[in-house]
């Protein structure tokens, strides 16, 4: 009885001594909660979905995966408090997954982050962190002088990825990835994040991949990129470069109906059909999505909206 009470007081000290640096998630518990934060493919911003980003939460920590536009407001809404990001994962450098990559750890800092941050990414991920803090230099330097904050340069930890095989692994998960299939962006990836009361594979963009459905085997969640083809006419017909947009879009992207017949060959319990491609058009219902991914996936399917926590 003794050594319980002196364990749970130890345990008490231990969350006492470390608050003042994290502030509580609303409802932190060590379920790991996958918050879908833009579910929209494509960069350019819109009023119906943000860009590509979710937010994995466990245990007061914040592993967020892609940094589409808007990411960290986005996480606001989501009332995941930005101090607690503590690993950031990029699928690829295309600017719906990584235009506010620095945005997120600059706006974090401002928002009271003092902690380490490790960023995961294809090359040239160390050279895109120093020159986003060398073009904000005069804020940042302004604010340490001014409102006495920690430099925000030593708290970054970049490591650039090129290939498939483990990422890292903490208390909390264990993330693999492996290459997908996006030309001409190379390397691309899709994560897997194994916890311990589940795995979530986020598949970033590809077009249907057999490492993929290697990746995400039995796993609990798989958020699939998916495009809905017969609106992509549609979709390509306000831009003048329809006819290139639409032959690129087909070719490095997956269908809805290749998102569910990958769904299936990875025997995942729950397919998230996100990065919706078109993300707006009104005359394609969630029904519509899940129609065609149903043609090959039997379990659960859930299309993708922003803010969404599965
Ligand atoms: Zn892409």
């Amino acid at each position: 009885m003794e050594h319980l009470s002196r364990r749970t007081f130890l345990a008490h000290t231990i969350v006492v001594a470390s608050a003042p640096l994290l502030p509580a998630l609303e409802g932190a518990s060590t379920k790991t909660r996958l918050i879908l934060l833009g579910t929209g493919g494509g960069p350019r911003p819109r009023k119906a979905r943000s860009a590509s980003a979710q937010v994995i939460v466990t245990n007061n920590t914040a592993y967020v995966i892609d940094c589409g536009n808007g990411v960290a407001r986005q996480l606001v809404f989501a009332n995941v408090p930005l101090p607690i990001v503590r690993h950031i994962f990029l699928t690829h450098h295309h600017s719906d997954h990584n235009a506010d990559y620095g945005n997120l750890i600059w706006l974090a800092w401002e928002s009271g982050l003092s902690t380490r941050v490790d960023t995961w990414g294809p090359p040239p991920l160390d050279t895109m962190t120093k020159l986003f803090f060398e073009m904000n230099a005069y804020d940042i330097e302004t604010r340490i002088k001014n409102e006495g904050r920690v430099p925000i340069g030593p708290l970054v930890h970049v490591h650039e990825k090129s290939e498939s095989g483990s990422v890292m692994q903490d208390e909390n998960v264990r993330v693999t990835a492996t290459l997908v299939d996006h030309p001409p962006v190379f390397p691309a990836f899709a994560y897997r994040f194994d916890a311990s009361d589940r795995s979530i594979v986020i598949s970033g963009d590809t077009r249907p991949c057999e490492n993929l459905v290697k990746l995400a085997q039995r796993a609990d969640v798989l958020v699939h990129s998916a495009m809905y083809v017969p609106a992509l006419d549609r979709l390509v017909a306000r831009v003048p470069n329809a006819r290139t947009l639409k032959a690129s879009i087909l070719a490095h992207q997956t269908s809805a109906e290749d998102a569910g017949r990958i769904a299936q060959a990875a025997a995942v319990k729950t397919l998230v059909l996100s990065h919706l491609v078109p993300a707006d058009d009104p005359e394609v219902t969630d029904q519509m999505w899940i129609d065609l991914a149903r043609r090959y996936f039997h379990g659960p399917i859930i299309v993708g909206r922003d803010l969404l926590e599965i």
